[in-house]
């Protein structure tokens, strides 16, 4: 589905059939110089299919055409490789970028990130599977792309638009934002995201990505935005209020990660299986193993983020990480 937003600026619906994201929104800005696709669509022919037809609809000529990526994933990322032309530029935020420079099970070899998911007591032969199904590694981009590292600042002229690069690190550590200020427009990418919250993981006890993205929010909530445009569903009209809302909703989510340990010892894994989670399945046990890797990260970046401010305890036991905490304290 192509939607012309403004005059030169179109959003093309790419779905992610079977994927509870639904769909990917890839933003087409046209000039009679250069066009920029902002986002793309996962390596699969039916996200191929919809957004090149698209494209066609609105005229992009691919050959004059540069493309940024938010972030890292494969809905946004993967097509990007198969579009790219040669006089064609792709810009990713800089510590997304440099993952991307390696296929991903080296990436996965190197970030140990398996090792971790196991002291979190993920199940063994759950792992396998989880990592063998993740999407980076189904529906990857099918060849490398070299991509512009973006470190903030940095301006892109198209037509009557001018974006500028913010990053808003959270969703991943290199996530990039891009603000129009003179008509009031917000690309979020996974950042700002209107009818779900976007998906905030931790795979090391060094990270603590959740403190990173509340205040990527609290940052960007200084911008005089009219229309947010996020990576996924509807466009955002009230910027602030969803801001507020997504800041309440890790609030109680942390409280609740804090309940759950409350008089108890308990792994990452266990924790999240007892999370509420919006996915439509009877039993923790019924979720498809994606959604249960997906939980498990969720609930360390929250137990990382209510362990950085002293209110609950982590301890390695027998090669697992525990939880603990009394209680008392909350958010
Ligand atoms: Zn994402």
């Amino acid at each position: 589905m192509v939607e012309e937003i403004l005059p030169g600026l179109h959003r093309v619906v790419v779905p992610l059939t079977g994927n509870p994201l639904k769909e990917i929104n890839s933003y087409v800005l046209t000039s009679s110089n250069r066009n920029l696709i902002i986002d793309t669509g996962m390596n699969r022919p039916d996200c191929q299919e919809v957004l090149e037809t698209g494209l066609d609809e609105i005229g992009v000529d691919l050959g004059r055409t540069d493309f940024i990526a938010t972030h890292l994933h494969a809905d946004h990322e993967a097509l990007i490789a198969t579009l790219l032309r040669s006089g064609s530029r792709a810009f990713m935020g800089a510590l997304d970028a440099v993952p991307m420079k390696m296929p991903f099970d080296h990436w996965l070899k190197n970030n140990l990130v398996g090792d971790y998911a196991a002291r979190g007591g993920f199940p063994a032969e759950e792992l396998q599977s989880s990592l063998q199904n993740h999407p980076g590694k189904k529906y990857g981009a099918r060849t490398i792309v070299d991509y512009i590292p973006l470190h903030g600042g940095e301006v892109f002229e198209v037509g009557e638009y001018s974006l500028e690069v913010v990053p808003t690190p959270g969703h991943t550590d290199g996530h990039v934002s891009l603000y129009e200020p003179s008509k009031k427009l917000f690309f979020s990418g996974d950042h700002v995201l209107g009818d779900i919250t976007p998906n905030i993981q931790a795979w090391a006890d060094e990270q603590d990505p959740l403190a990173a993205y509340i205040s990527s929010l609290e940052k960007v909530d200084g911008l005089d935005v009219e229309l947010c445009l996020p990576g996924h569903r509807r466009l955002v009209e009230d910027f602030s209020r969803r801001i507020a809302e997504l800041v309440e909703h890790h609030r109680q989510r942390a409280n609740e990660v804090i309940s759950i340990v409350d008089g108890q010892r308990m792994t990452a894994y266990q924790i999240a299986s007892e999370m509420s989670w919006d996915i439509v399945a009877p039993s923790w046990d019924d979720f498809p193993i994606m959604q249960r890797w997906f939980a498990t990260g969720e609930a360390i970046a929250h137990l990382r983020y209510v362990e950085a401010k002293g209110l609950i305890r982590r301890e390695l036991i027998d090669e697992q990480i525990l939880y603990s905490s009394d209680g008392r304290a909350r958010l």
